[in-house]
């Protein structure tokens, strides 16, 4: 099959590696859609790699004599793996189990596990059926486009009577502005790139703001007659703006750190008495159902959200359109 592969510095392309093979409960994917994601920083840096990409949507082509999907399934394919049996993967929790399994050594398998490939391998309960009337397309953005600021949202409990703050407005972020409009709260979008700004608003983000301009605090602040915002969600990834968001979130309020750079202070948290969670991916066997219906419901958000698609042999292409942050969720086509 064919695969991606970063071979230096802003330098990628296709290579052939042989099939990846399956057992136990284990599915052949094949992938039909793969979600770019943070693997740009390894272009950009010339981390040389054929291990690429964690977000894919597609069909399983083959099931595992222990599975219990029907090839011919579309599934969208959760990331990482995990063991399946220990407390946290029981309660869904997959993505912080600390005994996962290997699927290239459980499936004597050479390959398998990137998704910036024709064919991946996942266990059978790590992959979440899409209804016939869900896309392919759709149905991908259950991975980081819509998941970590889903789980975010739960865990901060939006509702309708919240001004939520989405800080960052790269494809996590606008996917959070998706989350939060859905559930009915007034947004607040974050980010330093104009282009990005403007497909925020379109999202349904009612005031958009950068926030290393000139008293940006204090223009954010006056959205909330300078109380505060209830609830922020942090997809940045910047050192700066955890630390910001703990300025402009009023006290008894919280944040949803999903992205992983920066700090807060305890006199921070605990002198405005800030609920303070991390929200790295979501919980696919309790809320499934849940997550199948933002996306159903936000099927012309998710159109505007995904901004471009390429073939993979174009993959350099890809990167180098992601690196400009002139781009919404980028689209790779394995099979094009
Ligand atoms: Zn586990
Ligand atoms: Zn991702």
């Amino acid at each position: 099959m064919q695969i991606t592969a970063i071979t230096g510095e802003r330098q990628a392309g296709l290579d052939e590696v042989p099939d990846p093979r399956i057992a136990d409960n284990y599915c052949l994917v094949k992938i039909l859609t793969a979600p770019m994601c943070t693997e740009v920083a390894g272009f950009r840096a010339g981390r040389a790699s054929r291990n690429l990409g964690h977000e894919a949507a597609g069909v399983v082509v083959e099931a595992g004599p222990r599975s219990g999907v029907v090839p011919g399934t579309r599934v969208v394919v959760m990331p990482q793996d995990s063991c399946g049996v220990c407390s946290l993967c029981l309660a869904g929790e997959h993505i912080h189990c600390r005994t996962p399994r290997n699927a290239l050594a459980v499936c004597n398998s050479p390959t398998g596990r990137a998704t910036y490939a024709q064919y991946c391998i996942q266990q059978d309960r790590l992959l979440v059926p899409l209804p016939d009337d869900i896309s392919i397309e759709h149905g991908s953005m259950a991975c980081c486009g819509l998941g970590p600021t889903f789980n975010a949202c739960r865990l901060l409990r939006v509702t309708a009577d919240d001004t939520v703050i989405v800080a960052g407005l790269g494809p996590v972020g606008l996917g959070g502005v998706i989350n939060a409009t859905h559930l009915g709260a007034r947004v607040i979008g974050l980010d330093v790139n104009p282009y990005r700004l403007a497909l925020a608003r379109e999202l349904g983000a009612e005031a958009v703001f950068d926030p290393t301009a000139e008293g940006a605090a204090e223009a954010i602040l006056a959205q909330t007659d300078g109380l505060g915002v209830d609830k922020a969600i942090e997809t940045a990834n910047v050192e700066a703006s955890p630390p910001f968001l703990a300025r402009l979130v009023r006290p008894k309020g919280g944040i949803a750190l999903v992205s992983w750079a920066g700090s807060l202070s305890v006199r921070d948290i605990v002198g405005r008495g800030l609920a303070v969670v991390g929200a790295w991916h979501w919980n696919h066997l309790v809320h499934g159902r849940q997550m199948l219906e933002v996306i159903r419901r936000n099927a012309a958000k998710l159109d505007r959200l995904i901004t471009h698609r390429f073939p993979m042999s174009e993959v350099r292409k890809a990167f180098e359109l992601q690196c400009t942050g002139q781009c919404g969720k980028v689209l790779l086509d394995p099979w094009a």
